[in-house]
């Protein structure tokens, strides 16, 4: 397949990803229906499949040496491998149907602890993982989160590490994302940074308690 498709039908779904993100926080009932999403993302895998056998068709066909042979290998070729394919099981498929739950889970707020809780040290025990850096071991204040992996970092310390290694790959241990990184695929957690907020805000007020 050619580069430039291949690029595209990922921008493609990247983009459903992000108006699905989007409909999760501001949409309407419809808006969310994630079917439509999930039908949109079964063409896709089709027009990528669809460029594959015709890619593999063809290389078939170049071996004759009529247009009639060239013809009937093409066709054949087309038919013969089409007929098995199933959009829905494709790896790509579920890894973005399983995106769009990540998506819809975190919109309800279940990974992250209520931000009501005023106990500081109980919140970053369930956020541990995910109010660190994970290049710079810090806690973020300003987090990204890559929207290939989903993994989160400080958008300076992944600028910084960009700039350093242009080849860099998500840093977090044991992530199957073998891209590299693109400022173009990170994209601010809103949710998260108010979260880190709310608990930099309760420190000031345990402070000034002590203070006082
Ligand atoms: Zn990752």
């Amino acid at each position: 397949m050619s580069d430039f498709l291949k690029s595209e039908l990922e921008k493609a779904e990247q983009c459903l990803l992000e108006t699905y993100e989007l409909a999760e926080s501001y949409g309407d009932n419809e808006e969310k229906d994630k079917s439509k999403y999930l039908q949109l993302m079964e063409q896709i895998c089709q027009i990528r499949d669809d460029a594959i056998r015709n890619e593999d068709a063809l290389k078939v066909a170049m071996e004759e040496r009529t247009i009639a042979d060239f013809e009937s290998a093409f066709e054949g070729t087309i038919n013969r491998a089409g007929k098995k394919f199933q959009a829905k099981k494709t790896r790509e498929y579920k890894a973005f149907s399983d995106r769009l739950e990540d998506i819809s889970r975190s919109a309800r707020g279940d990974t992250l602890p209520s931000t009501t809780k005023k106990d500081g040290a109980l919140i970053e025990m369930d956020m541990q993982v995910n109010i660190n850096d994970p290049i710079t071991k810090k806690r973020m204040v300003d987090p990204v989160k890559n929207t290939i992996c989903g993994h989160i970092y400080e958008r300076s310390s992944i600028q910084d590490a960009i700039q350093i290694k242009p080849t860099l790959r998500c840093p977090v241990a044991g992530c199957g994302n073998k891209q590299y990184i693109n400022m173009a695929h990170l994209r601010p957690d809103n949710a998260l940074k108010l979260h880190l907020q709310r608990i930099a805000e309760g420190e000031n007020d345990n402070d000034s308690d002590t203070n006082a």
